[in-house]
């Protein structure tokens, strides 16, 4: 009398024998229903398939696709010569902007630096001779910037704003270490795209 076990690799093996294909000198095992799904090859397939051999159908296809493709408009720019759509809430390098006076906006609140998820911004303030209160520093580590805007939403008075500019990589770390001269400069530079940003988006702020 055969064990369990052995009757179970009785039957293993038989099935494992039933199942075997030869075809094209592989050797393949192949599960029941794999075995089932597979259709016969009809003398119509064979004779599709042996016309686009011999025709060389797909490569004439290729062909007329190019050609199809060519004459169509292009749907890529030659940058930086030419530059796509920049939406008026792109957020860019970073500005610090005057009033038309000349005179700095930022009046020191600290809402930025106190906003800013990423601490890139540190302030200095003290008042000035004329009772004002205004920054004596304003640094912006561009190289911890998420880019998030969270400092031009909390400005009160439209004075740090993320500007249009995207073109701004440099060389090494410390160029990216942007102090308040730079960030005014920057403001100068940009102002009037800045300032026609904000008023098309006024509706929403
Ligand atoms: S954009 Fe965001 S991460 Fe960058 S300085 Fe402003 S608040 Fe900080
Ligand atoms: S930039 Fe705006 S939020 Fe930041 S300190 Fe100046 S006034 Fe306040």
């Amino acid at each position: 009398m055969l064990s369990i076990a052995s009757r179970r690799a009785a039957t293993a093996a038989k099935s494992l024998a039933s199942n075997r294909c030869v075809g094209a000198g592989i050797v393949r095992h192949m599960s029941v229903a794999d075995r089932d799904n597979i259709l016969p090859t009809s003398w119509e397939n064979i004779f599709e398939r042996s016309s686009k051999i011999f025709f060389m159908t797909e490569i004439w296809r290729a062909f007329w696709l190019s050609g199809e493709v060519a004459l169509k408009p292009k749907v890529t720019i030659n940058y930086p010569y030419e530059k796509g759509y920049l939406s008026p809430r792109f957020r860019g390098e970073h500005a610090l902007r005057r009033y038309p006076s000349g005179e700095e906006r930022c009046i020191a609140c600290k809402l930025c630096e106190a906003a800013c998820p990423a601490q890139a911004i540190t302030i200095d303030a003290e008042e000035r001779e004329d009772g004002a209160r205004r920054t004596t520093r304003y640094d912006i580590d561009m190289t911890k910037c998420i880019y998030c805007g969270f400092c031009q939403e909390a400005c009160p008075v439209d004075a740090i704003v993320e500007g249009p500019n995207f073109e701004f990589a440099t060389e090494t770390h410390e160029e990216l270490l942007y102090d308040k001269e730079k960030l005014l400069s920057n403001g100068d530079k940009w102002e009037k795209q800045i300032a026609k940003n904000l008023l098309s988006e006024h509706l929403y702020r």
